[in-house]
This record gives structure tokens, sequence and C-alpha cells, in this order.
């Protein structure tokens, strides 16, 4: 992000009079009708807590901004801040901004200083949330565009300028910026209620729990790892898929079974070509049971249609037979050029690709069946006894808080 900090110290004038601030861009929120008080209080809420580590802020709500405002008003903490807040779902626009005072002197003063050191062509968009202010929005861009032209002696050019200068008129104040940082949109985590994502430590699931935040779920975490018989690479792996997705929803918890002995089980049990669909399809079921117990209403999975043998439709459909709960499969229509394109963009593709030991090579068959029937499953589900076992898992789950920006 540009910022005022870029401008030279010595050829600084006069010093804003002004405090630095972020102005926040609400995306859907402001669509949802009556909800909105509820949004705008669970999104204000959000940007508090993510905060909360770097500075104590006052979220400020007006008409479809928001104004988050710290009392150590240091620009570069401000900037940091502004960063931060990208990361929380419902914002689409982070701006670091000069908040001044309601009079032209201000705004000119603002203006001057953002676009001091600035080569290239410029335009300034004003607009008034206010309309009480005594100039037009149109009044305002030129006689600001105009200054600015003078004093730096750089051109005009409304169409693809290189800079923009962005003037906000609001009840009290005027904010005053350049640039901005893009947020993730979507809707407020929490606002959708509460999920469980089954974790592995591949490309997929990371994206798909990213997905699914961003339609306002708040996630817990379930991991199958093969341990007793592989190392415990995959739990550090997911730990640390977690720790960074935390950074979406804050207070992520991750949940690990010991999987090993139940997929001896399943082989042992004459599984063969199904013993694939028969394991996932118990990890389904020791999901269904700890989501009750956490209150979340609906599975999370990264199934993408085709791209394993294992995600057939037939056996998608066998899949989701197994359970009550519905089974949320964000990625299902992406291919996967798009899942690692998001995957690098949410930074979990690095943690992804590191080597580990997947459970599922506990008990890859030969060749995986491609159309698992139902009848054959429950079969051998039957003779395992699976909803005992199911139970058992559930009550074997590990609990950790992986925090964003922890060691
Ligand atoms: P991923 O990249 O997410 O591992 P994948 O393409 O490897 O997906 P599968 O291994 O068939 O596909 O897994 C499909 C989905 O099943 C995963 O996205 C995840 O939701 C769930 N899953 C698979 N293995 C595990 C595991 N060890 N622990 C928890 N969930 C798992
Ligand atoms: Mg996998």
């Amino acid at each position: 992000m540009t910022t005022l900090d870029t401008a030279p110290a010595a050829v600084r004038e006069a010093p804003v009079d002004g405090e630095p601030c972020v102005l926040l861009k609400l995306g859907e929120v402001v669509l949802k009708g009556k909800n909105r008080e509820l949004f705008e209080r669970r999104l204000a809420d959000n940007v508090r807590m993510a905060c909360r580590p770097i500075a104590r802020v006052d979220v400020i709500r007006r008409h479809g901004v928001f104004i988050v405002r710290t009392k150590d008003a240091d620009p570069a903490t401000v900037d940091r801040l502004a960063q931060r807040i990208t990361d929380v779902m419902g914002i689409v626009w982070a701006h670091r901004a000069w908040r001044v005072g309601k009079d032209l002197a201000s705004v000119e003063r603002a203006a001057l200083e953002l676009m001091d050191g600035r080569i290239g062509a410029f335009a300034v968009r004003s607009r008034r949330r206010d309309k009480r202010f005594p100039m037009t929005s149109t009044e305002l861009d030129r006689h600001v565009g105009g200054l600015v032209a003078d004093r730096y002696g750089q051109p005009v050019r409304l169409k693809d300028p290189d800079h923009t200068l962005s003037i906000e008129v609001d009840r009290d104040e005027v904010f005053v910026f350049s640039g901005g940082l893009p947020g993730q949109g979507g809707l407020p985590v929490g606002m959708s209620g509460r999920a469980l994502v089954l974790m592995s430590g591949g490309i997929d699931s990371p994206v798909a729990a990213y997905r699914m935040m961003r339609r306002g779920l708040r996630v817990d975490y379930l991991h199958f790892s093969g341990m007793p018989f592989t190392g415990p690479e995959s739990i550090y792996k997911a730990y640390a898929l977690v720790r960074e997705l935390d950074k979406f929803q804050g207070g992520s918890r991750l949940f690990v079974v010991p999987f090993g002995k139940a997929q001896q089980q399943i082989k042992s049990s004459g599984a063969d070509r199904l013993a694939v669909i028969a394991q996932r399809r118990l990890m389904l079921r020791t999901g269904e049971v700890l989501a009750r117990r956490l209150r979340g209403a609906a599975l999370i999975t990264g199934d993408a249609l085709g791209q394993v043998s294992s995600q057939t439709l037939t056996n998608i459909t066998a899949l989701d037979d197994a359970v009550e709960l519905p089974i949320l499969r964000p990625l299902v229509g992406m291919d996967k050029v798009e899942i690692m394109d998001q995957a690098r963009r949410i930074r979990t593709l690095t943690i992804s690709e590191l080597p580990d030991e997947d459970c599922c090579t506990v008990l890859a068959p030969r060749r995986a069946e491609t159309k698992a029937k139902i009848d054959d499953l429950r079969q051998i589900e039957k003779r395992l006894d699976v909803g005992e076992l199911a139970d058992q898992l559930a009550a074997s789950v590990q609990e950790h808080r992986p925090v964003y920006g922890s060691a």
C-alpha cells in the first residue's frame, strides 16, 4: 500500500492535522435488508477481534462503511491494522485513510500531502455520504484536482490514472486516501452458523474451509492420522494449515483422531476395492458424531467431482448416504488448477505440498472402486459395527488450538 509515510519528510510543509485510520468498504452485507443490523454488528466484532493483537480499536459503523480508529494512531500501526483486516470475511476494501476536519482547508492539506512525490497522471474522486457539504462531488474533484496539478505539475487523467485520490465526505469528518487493499469479500464468519471441516493434509480441504468461512460459516477442523501406523507428520501439517486459516476467523479448533487401527479393521473386514469408500464413510460418520457435539450443522469436504476415483458421482452418492448431516462440497465444480491458485492466494499451498504420510496410504487397494454399491458398503459396515466404532473414534479426539501468528 502506498501511504503518507512514503513521502520524504523534508518536503512536508504543513502536516495533515488529521488522524490516520482505516476506512472499510463492506460487501454483500449492505444488501441484507433487515438482517443488516445483525450482519454489521457481527462484522464489527470480527474486525475488533482480528485487530486485538495489534491494537485496541473502535469500530464505528456508518452507512455502508466502517471506520476503524485507535488511540495510539501511529501510522505504522494503522498500516498493520489495515493489512490485518483484509483477512476478515465481509470486507471488500481496506483503505488507510486520513480522517480530517470537515472544512476545505483540511481537505486541501491532506490532498497535497498525500500526492506529494507521486509522479504520473492522477484523478480525484470525491463522494459525499453527507450531502449537506457546501460543494458537490464534481466541484470538489475539480477544485482539489486543480490545486494538486498546480502544485506538483502532474497531469489529471480521469480514465485509467496512475494515482487516484479519494475524498469521502462523511457526517462528522472527511476521509482522504489514495489506493487501498482488497479484502476477501463474502459474509462475516459466524453469520451462517457452524460446521466441521474434514481436513486432510492435502491441497483441497483447506481451500474448501476457506470458501465456506467466506460464506459466513464458523468452522472447526477434524483430521484423521494413520497413527500408530504412520508418523505424526500429517498432524503437523494439519496443525500448520489450521493455524494459517485461523487468520480468517480466529479461535479455530483442530480435532485429531488416530485412525490407523480402524483402517486395519476395515482392511481385515474384506472390504477390498471398497476399502477407500468404506473408510471415507467412517470418517464422515465420526465427523457427524463430533459435529453434533460441537453444534455443527454440516460437514465440509474438499471433494471435487471426478478428481480422484473416490469422487465419482456414484461414490459421492455413497458418501452422502453414510450421514444425515448435509455434506458441503464447495470445490465440487472446480478443477485442480483453480483450486491450486486459490490455495496459493490464501497461503496454504506450500504447507499442503510438504511431504507427509497420508493415512489413506495405509489401505490403498490396487484398484479402487469407482461405482461403489451402497448395499455392499452396508454389509461391510455391519460386520464392523461402524456406529459403535464412530462413537469410539469421536471420543478419542485430541483437541488443539492453532492460533494465527503463533509459533
Ligand atoms: P485433499 O487435497 O483435501 O486431501 P484429495 O484430493 O486428496 O483432497 P481425498 O483424499 O479423496 O481427496 O479426500 C477427499 C476429502 O476427504 C478431503 O478433501 C477431506 O475433506 C477428506 N479427507 C481425506 N483424508 C482425510 C483425512 N486424513 N482427515 C480428514 N479428512 C480427510
Ligand atoms: Mg487427500
